[in-house]
C-alpha cells in the first residue's frame, strides 16, 4: 500500500450506502476490473447498499443491469442504477411536472424517459432532415410558443432547424435540461481525436440565451438529492466511488459526500499527482489503487 492510500475494503464499516461510477471502476469497456465483484458482495453481505451512477445517456438502466450480469456475474434491481437519461426523466417528473410540452432533442432512449413522465413530447428526430429549406428568414408555424421545456441529449442528427426551434422556445420562457455537459466526446471513427459532444450544443444555446441548463449528469450535485430522496440516503452515511476527478470527485465534493478515487480508470497512478494538482480538480476524501 502506497503512502496516503487506503484499502477500499477498509471503508466498508464506515458507511451504509455506496454509490459507484461504472466504467473505470467496475469494468473497462467489457473487461471486469479485478476486486470489483468481491467488494460489491462484501457490501451486500454486511447488510449495506450499492447504487450505480453513470453519465451515459445512450444506454438504459436495464441494459446496464444486463451488463452487470454479463461482465460481473452480479445482479441488482434496475432501480438502483442511474443514468444521465433516467435522471433527466426523474428531474422532470419530480421538479417539472407542471410543464405541458417538451421538445426532446436526442436519441430514442431519452425520448422514452421523458414520455414516461407524462409530459407531452415533441420528438425532434422528426426534424432530422429539415436543413435544406430552413434559414434565419423562414417564418412558419413552428409551435415554439407551446414548448415550455427543452431536453437535450447527444444527437448526431443535430441541425439548424432543431437548434433554432429550441432557441425560439427558450426565448419564450422554456427551461433547458441537458443529460450532460461533455463538450467533446470519444470519436470511434478517429480514435485519436474527439468529436462534438452534447455539451457543445447546450453551450451554444446557453451562450445565445444567457440561461443555464440543468445538467442531469455528474458533476451536478442536484442529482444526489434525487437519488438520496428515492433511496433515503443521508449524505454522512454515503461514500461515492469513481475514477474521474472532474466528474466523479467534483460531484461528490459539490454534493457534500465523501469520495474514494480509484486508479483503475482515467486517473492512473502515473498521472495522479499531475491531475490532483491541476487547478479546478477536486480532491477526494480517500484514494485507493483499486477496489481490494
Ligand atoms: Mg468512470
Amino acid at each position: 500500500m502506497d503512502k496516503g492510500k487506503v484499502l477500499a475494503s477498509s471503508l466498508l464499516s464506515k458507511y451504509k450506502h455506496f454509490i459507484f461510477d461504472c466504467d473505470g471502476v467496475l469494468w473497462l469497456g467489457s473487461q471486469r476490473i479485478p476486486h470489483s465483484v468481491e467488494l460489491l458482495r462484501a457490501i451486500e453481505d454486511a447488510g449495506k447498499h450499492c447504487y450505480f451512477l453513470t453519465n451515459t445517456s445512450l444506454v438504459s438502466r436495464e441494459e446496464i443491469r444486463l451488463k452487470m450480469n454479463d461482465v460481473l456475474g452480479y445482479d441488482i434491481d434496475a432501480d438502483r442504477i442511474f443514468t444521465a437519461s433516467s435522471l433527466a426523466g426523474s428531474h422532470v417528473r419530480i421538479n417539472m411536472s407542471h410543464k405541458k410540452k417538451a421538445l426532446v432533442i436526442g436519441r430514442g432512449l431519452l425520448i422514452k424517459e421523458i414520455q414516461a413522465t407524462g409530459i407531452e413530447v415533441i420528438d425532434a428526430s422528426q426534424f432530422d432532415n429539415r436543413y435544406e429549406d430552413f434559414t434565419y428568414e423562414t417564418k412558419e408555424d413552428m409551435a415554439f410558443e407551446e414548448i415550455d421545456l427543452v431536453v437535450m441529449g447527444y444527437d448526431d442528427r443535430i441541425n439548424y432547424y432543431k437548434m433554432a426551434l429550441a432557441f425560439y422556445a427558450i426565448q419564450k420562457g422554456a427551461e433547458l435540461v441537458s443529460t450532460n455537459a461533455d463538450r467533446a466526446t470519444n470519436s470511434y471513427g478517429y480514435p485519436e481525436l474527439k468529436t462534438l459532444g452534447n455539451g457543445s450544443w447546450v453551450a451554444c444555446l446557453e451562450s445565445a440565451s444567457g440561461k443555464k441548463a440543468f445538467v442531469s449528469g455528474k458533476p451536478n450535485p442536484g442529482i444526489f438529492k434525487i437519488i438520496g430522496d428515492i433511496h433515503h440516503i443521508e449524505r454522512e452515511d454515503c461514500l461515492f466511488i469513481g475514477d474521474n476527478l472532474e466528474t466523479d470527485i467534483l460531484f461528490a465534493n459539490r454534493a457534500g459526500v465523501d469520495s474514494l478515487l480509484v486508479l483503475t480508470g482515467v486517473t492512473e497512478p502515473k498521472n495522479m499527482e499531475h491531475l490532483l494538482n491541476r487547478e479546478g480538480a477536486g480532491k477526494p476524501t480517500f484514494i485507493a489503487n483499486d477496489l481490494s
